[in-house]
């Protein structure tokens, strides 16, 4: 039984412990290329999370982490099979109902961790907030919190060389032989300011990939996965601590 999550606590003990900071891993359900599984961003969020909450909370945080909202915003992947989508409105509802019972209960930090690229809490928790004043609602993105090209030799951003390892690490058991990937090839934009970061358009999931992957997962290991999720989970547990001990009277320098 680990302390910090919600699921495996009890009442008696939740009853008496005090929380700083809840956790709310948000993460999506599905294709991810050939190889790895539909629950892919809801493994790694998961695993990324509880290991960061266990080092907070071996740090004296009293860390709290809720259970993992399984699905995402995924309205551009809809004619891939069972691929599942929550509506940004349907996120803003879950989370405003998320944060009154954190309100209600004194709990008044909620950090949010996705782990999905098609998720994008930051106008959400903008609007959220008006409505709960007295809490503290912050957002990260895991896969941007470590630098990518010091680990990995080919790029992406689904089911990638990243992903695969992460995956090789945590959850071996689900990663098909990686002979059975696809190159994980996708087309860009013909508009050229769409392929920079400062226009965007929705990508037709199935129209800009050949096998639902983005980035070349072939030279994945288990190695990278532990060297990446080590230090994912090192930022990740910081920023936990710095949020829990931090007074929100006291946020600027
Ligand atoms: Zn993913």
């Amino acid at each position: 039984m680990r302390p910090y999550i919600l699921a495996e606590s009890h009442w008696s003990e939740v009853r008496d412990r005090d929380y700083q900071l809840a956790v709310l891993p948000w993460g999506a359900t599905e294709a991810h290329n050939y190889h790895l599984p539909y629950g892919t961003d809801n493994y790694e969020t998961d695993a990324l999370v509880h290991e960061a909450a266990r080092l907070a909370w071996e740090n004296g945080t009293g860390v709290v982490v809720l259970p993992t909202i399984p699905v995402g915003v995924n309205t551009g992947q809809q004619d891939i099979k069972l691929t599942l989508n929550l509506n940004p409105s349907t996120q803003h509802a879950i989370l405003e109902d998320l944060t009154e019972s954190l309100d209600n209960h004194g709990i008044d930090k909620l950090l949010v961790v996705n782990g999905h690229g098609g998720n994008d809490f930051k106008q959400i928790l903008r609007e959220v907030g008006r409505n709960f004043p007295s809490m503290w609602l912050v957002t990260c993105n895991w896969f941007q919190a470590e630098d990518k090209d010091a680990l990995f030799e080919n790029q992406g951003d689904h089911a990638d060389e990243m992903e695969t390892s992460l995956m090789l690490h945590i959850r071996p058991d689900l990663v098909l032989p990686l002979s059975e990937a696809g190159s994980g090839a996708s087309r860009k934009f013909s508009i050229p300011a769409l392929n920079e970061p400062w226009a965007w358009a929705e990508r037709n999931w199935s129209r800009a990939t050949a096998d639902t992957g983005v980035g070349d997962p072939r030279k994945a290991t288990a190695e990278k996965g532990r060297k990446y999720f080590e230090a994912v989970t090192a930022l990740i547990a910081d920023l936990m601590v710095e949020l829990a001990l931090t007074d929100m009277d006291d946020l600027y320098e």
